[in-house]
């Protein structure tokens, strides 16, 4: 490439070929000619300037600075806002079905909730509301609940498959999308994590 001063690194897509080299969010790419979802190797996402010191999959320079000092239910709420703006809102339609489903107690406010059961029975999905999150896996009997100073305490969320766990615990299920798991719940629980830790 001569006389270019920028190195030019393209990547390509395992499936069909297509070249991908605009700015990544995460270490997954969406083939923009075939729709493939894959992971890029440590050696493109260094040449690209992706780095990810914590090993989240995203990153570390799409964290906005978290300022703020307010109360972890305030923080959640906006984070909660902000993050869905744009976003599909039907796929974080509530109904009485999930928020039974979840076993969410009287008295929290919901910020999201997510029914991810295919014929809306409420029987797993995920909720985050002013007390803390919940969450219910495809087959579990019920739900279970981790408050926010719990969530503190606990170790960074990790995303498996099409669950955030913390320790093992699954505290969100969402296979409904996988570009919305991967740019807007992934990086809305670290934003929650990381506040949390902080309050
Ligand atoms: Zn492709």
């Amino acid at each position: 490439m001569g006389g270019c001063i920028m190195q030019i690194v393209v990547v390509n897509c395992p499936a069909c070929g297509g070249s991908y080299d605009g700015r990544l969010t995460s270490r997954f790419v969406t083939c923009e000619y075939c729709g493939t979802r894959f992971a890029l190797s440590e050696d493109e996402l260094n040449a690209l300037g992706f780095t990810d010191a914590d090993d989240d999959g995203l990153d570390d320079e799409d964290l906005e600075p978290d300022t703020s000092s307010d109360p972890m239910d305030v923080f959640a709420r906006e984070a909660c806002e902000a993050s869905l703006k744009g976003v599909d809102e039907s796929l974080f339609a509530s109904s009485t079905k999930i928020v039974r489903g979840l076993n969410i107690r009287d008295g929290d406010d919901i910020y999201l909730i997510h029914d991810d059961t295919l014929f809306k029975s409420g029987k797993d999905g995920f909720a985050i509301t002013s007390s803390g999150l919940y969450c219910r896996e495809m087959g579990e009997r019920s739900a279970h609940f981790v408050s926010w100073s719990d969530f503190a305490q606990g170790g960074k969320p990790e995303l498996i498959d099409s669950y955030i766990r913390q320790d093992g615990t699954s505290i969100c299920y969402f296979s409904d999308s996988n570009d919305v798991r991967d740019d807007v719940l992934v990086p809305l629980y670290r934003r929650l994590y990381r506040h949390a830790c902080k309050v």
